[in-house]
């Protein structure tokens, strides 16, 4: 699996939200329980200062880590399920870029139709959606993290209009850029 380009702080973000799209990509190990899980895991947050990131299963467990028993993060995923998720590492790690479906399905050595539909099946999404999605999640950390106004980070996150980031921002987080920024926007799980 290619590792993921995210920071700690997003890793810890993602966690900290029980993001199931994230699944997979990286786990979260524990140093005081010795236990580690899916980024989506239910169970209670570990403190921040114990937590240690891998994108390896081999090298979490490695590392002395034991599987959670609640979220199961050893259980392999389908082969088909494989392939999504080396194709969401790649949208995670090219999110800048202006990815067409065609980009998106050589990278994996698949027909546009077939990445397509094989996709859809897995995730209910397709891959248009899914990288929407992830640019908005960059979005969303950037305006809580940085100074960066509205329309840099449009460009910075891979959208070519800002109507169009607008549009995909509130259909994520059922609220404005600024309203996510001042803190008045109630995500809905
Ligand atoms: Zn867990």
């Amino acid at each position: 699996m290619a590792s993921i380009r995210l920071s700690f702080e997003e890793k810890w973000e993602k966690i900290i939200a029980c993001d199931r799209k994230y699944d997979g990509l990286f786990f979260t190990a524990v140093k005081t329980t010795k236990i580690y899980c899916r980024p989506s895991c239910r169970s209670r947050k570990p403190k921040k200062i114990n937590v240690e990131f891998y994108d390896d299963i081999t090298e979490v467990e490695n590392a002395g880590f034991r599987a959670c028993k609640r979220c199961q993060p050893e259980i392999e995923f389908s082969p088909h399920m494989v392939v999504v998720k080396e194709v969401i590492a790649f949208l995670i790690n090219h999110y800048k870029q202006d990815l067409i479906l065609k980009d998106i399905a050589d990278q994996a050595g698949l027909s546009p139709f077939y990445l397509e539909r094989l996709f859809k099946q897995e995730t209910a999404e397709t891959p248009r959606t899914y990288l929407e999605k992830i640019r908005i999640d960059k979005a969303a950390y950037l305006l809580k993290s940085t100074a960066l106004t509205n329309l840099e980070i449009c460009y910075e996150v891979g959208f070519q209009s800002t109507s169009t980031f607008y549009k995909a921002f509130r259909t994520v987080k059922q609220c404005s850029p600024s309203e996510y920024r001042r803190g008045t926007c109630y995500e809905l799980d």
